[in-house]
């Protein structure tokens, strides 16, 4: 009785294992910046030559844009903001 619950607990113990390998392969291909098969913002199908260019991409390209047109506000913003500390 006593070997045949050891053998399902080590069943249960390789199946966990395996869950965990999974977890640990999607970790490691978002940490690596596989990138995404959809564009975040607008959903669209990025090209695949687009996703191969471009490694982690997250955006199709006219989104991309607009994100870095974004975040060069930003930067600008930014900029004026450690100016004005200067000036003090
Ligand atoms: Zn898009």
């Amino acid at each position: 009785m006593a070997g045949g619950f050891a053998k399902d607990g080590a069943v249960a113990e390789q199946i966990e294992a395996s869950i965990d390998d999974a977890i640990a392969q999607v970790r490691q291909r978002i940490a690596k910046g596989a990138g995404l098969t959809h564009c975040e913002d607008c959903g669209e199908e990025i090209p695949l030559a687009r996703r191969k260019a471009v490694a982690g991409v997250r955006r199709c390209i006219p989104c991309q844009q607009e994100h870095d047109s974004e975040q060069s506000v930003d930067v600008g913003y930014n900029r004026r903001g450690s100016k004005g500390s200067q000036l003090r």
